[in-house]
Formats: C-alpha cells, sequence, structure tokens
C-alpha cells in the first residue's frame, strides 16, 4: 500500500549552533577543513534524524552541507567571479553585493552528488533533493559575459541537467528547482523561465518538482508581501503554462499566504506540496490548522496528488520551533489520512 499524504519539507532546516551561527542566512561556517566536512556530514545525519523522528515521509538533507540555496551551488562552478562584486536588485525587491559572471559557466565536478550518496546510504525513505532553478540562479549574479538573462538560464539549465542526472544515479526520487524568481517575472518565466527548467530536467526518469514560494521570512520578503494586497494571485499568471510543462510536482505557499486556494485547480493533474506550515513565524501550528489547510487543497488536487509540505525552507528559524512545526505538519496530515476513508492501491 502507497502511504496517502506523504509528508515532506521545502528544503533547508536549521543547522546545529556548533557548525554555524543560528537563526541566520548566509551564516558562516564555524568549523574548517577536515572538522567542516565530518561536521557537515555529522550535521546532515541529525537533521535526517529529526525529520524521521517528525514522522516526515520524503526526507532530505536539511541543505546542512549548504550556506545558501543559490550561491553554495553556484560557488562550485567556472565562469563566476565571486571576488568580483556588483550591486543589484534581487527578484525586484532588494539590494544585494553578488558575484559577476565573467566567462563561460561550466561545471567542471559534481556538486552535491557526494552529500546524496551519503544521505541514500543513511535511510531506506525516499530522499528529495533540492537545486536552485536557472531564472533564480541568473537572479543573484551580475552578468559581464552573456549579458542575456536568458542566454546564461539556458547555459545554467544545461549544467542543472548534468548534476540533476547524477542525482539521480545516486538515488535520489525526487530533484527539486527553487524558483521564488517565477513569482516575479511572469513575463520572462513564460517566455523561456519554465522552458530553461524543463532543459534542466531532460532525460530524467526520476521525479521533478517546482518550489515556488514568496521566500524566507525575512524582512526584505515580509516588507514586500504588505505590498501584494489582501489576494495574492501570482501564481496565476505562470499556473497555465506550468500545468502544460512535463514537471511532475508543483511545490506551493498555501499557509497563512494570501494565496486564493482556488489557484491550484489551475495546475490540476500535477501533484502539489501544500505548503501548510508558515516558515516566516515562529508560532506553532496546530495540528487542526495544518488538517484545515490540507483539506482546503483537497478541493483542488485529487488526494493521491496531495503532498502536505512547509511553505519554503526552515533554515533562519530556532531549531525547536522547525522541529515543533514538522511535528504539527505529521499529526495534521494523519488527520486528513483517516478523515480519507480509503488508501490508494499499489
Ligand atoms: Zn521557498
Amino acid at each position: 500500500m502507497k502511504k496517502l499524504l506523504p509528508t515532506s519539507t521545502a528544503g533547508s532546516l536549521p543547522k546545529p549552533s556548533w557548525l554555524a551561527q543560528p537563526e541566520t542566512l548566509w551564516s558562516p561556517w564555524k568549523l574548517q577543513d577536515q572538522e567542516l566536512l565530518d561536521g557537515k556530514q555529522d550535521a546532515l545525519r541529525l537533521s535526517l534524524q529529526e525529520q524521521v523522528h517528525a514522522g516526515v515521509d520524503i526526507v532530505s538533507d536539511g541543505e546542512q552541507t549548504r550556506q545558501h540555496f543559490v550561491t553554495t551551488f553556484i560557488e562550485h562552478l567556472d565562469g563566476v567571479d565571486f571576488e568580483k562584486r556588483e550591486t543589484v536588485r534581487i527578484r525586484d525587491r532588494y539590494d544585494a553585493s553578488v558575484p559577476t559572471v565573467v566567462g563561460a559557466v561550466s561545471r567542471q565536478k559534481p556538486v552535491f552528488v557526494e552529500d546524496a550518496r551519503f544521505l541514500r546510504q543513511q535511510t531506506r525513505q525516499p530522499i528529495k533533493w533540492a537545486l536552485p532553478g536557472p531564472m533564480t540562479m541568473i537572479d543573484t549574479l551580475y552578468d559581464a559575459h552573456y549579458k542575456s538573462r536568458e542566454k546564461l538560464a539556458w547555459e545554467f539549465a544545461k549544467i542543472l541537467n548534468q548534476e540533476a542526472k547524477e542525482l539521480e544515479e545516486a538515488g535520489v526520487d525526487i530533484i527539486q528547482f527553487d524558483e521564488p524568481a517565477f513569482n516575479v517575472f511572469f513575463d520572462e518565466v513564460n517566455d523561456w523561465g519554465i522552458a530553461t527548467l524543463e532543459r534542466a530536467i531532460e532525460g530524467l526518469k526520476c521525479e521533478t518538482a517546482v518550489h515556488i514560494c514568496y521566500g524566507y521570512g525575512i524582512k526584505a520578503n515580509t516588507d514586500w508581501k504588505k505590498t501584494l494586497g489582501s489576494e495574492w494571485r501570482q501564481y496565476e499568471e505562470i499556473f497555465p503554462r506550468l500545468q502544460k510543462s512535463n514537471i511532475d510536482i508543483v511545490s506551493l505557499e498555501c499557509q497563512n499566504s494570501h494565496v486564493p486556494m482556488e489557484l491550484i485547480e489551475l495546475i490540476r493533474g500535477k501533484k502539489v506540496m501544500v505548503g501548510a506550515i508558515d516558515v516566516a513565524t515562529n508560532t506553532i501550528e496546530t495540528p487542526g490548522q495544518v488538517a484545515d489547510t490540507l483539506r482546503k487543497a483537497l478541493q483542488y488536487v485529487d488526494a493521491e496528488n496531495l503532498f502536505p509540505c512547509t511553505n519554503c525552507g526552515m533554515a533562519p528559524l530556532p531549531r525547536h520551533v522547525a522541529r515543533a512545526k514538522l511535528n504539527a505538519l505529521s499529526a495534521g496530515a494523519e488527520i486528513v489520512r483517516k478523515e480519507l476513508s480509503h488508501q490508494i492501491p499499489d
């Protein structure tokens, strides 16, 4: 019997305080050299244990080996100079000093494949691995070489495809691409954003997901959310094209957001990771609140396609808060599972 409503997280989880400064993005490592490598593996094991104890069904590395979900991947590529920095506006929202693309981008060796292999050795549960999506990658760089967002995105898509194929071979069950930029640049998403994502998943046999959210609970994002009005209809701009794409799963922010749930109807047929945990607050959801969100989503997603999830990554949260939120996610999913009278036969 296949389990109904399998739970998972959108990606990052808090790191232990001996590895990196807690509750901080881009937190510097506290260890060095071999100690750092060992420390990252230990943290990955801990993060996995916490997910298992909380009853999470589809587990991940909690992004314990990376400093940031976009930057760490790019650091491993050729063609990007991290010393040469320019200030650009990220997702049309906040200014940041970013590295410069100075030549042709390429991947000389795998970035996360060893980590994925390590995670695979630790568990028999299905595993999901997150990579940044092409559009979100280009949006965190200054491009002095291609001088075309689209061209650079296609180059990154090729590189992501190489990495994804090796992750699949390492035993990853679901490869997820994080594309918060999809919520901002609608015309580009429809012109080439989704097409580059499809290039990134070309030839993969494992399941593929795209995570589209309103960002971590950092100030720049919460300020931006205040400007979006009472109904957030961003998803409406891109769902029709996404529905026609080859991506299997769409991961969304639904808890406490102002996204009208009925928009999910526009991607009917896709599997949907429904964010039922708000990552922008330390308040712990009750299992009943999680169940309510899932029930609302069930009006627009068939039960066998619904994956209860978090709105976004939880890296910036205190560890005990993240743990409690994972417990609430499992408990809420279990309530709804019981309500659905049957399970799907294999
Ligand atoms: Zn997110």
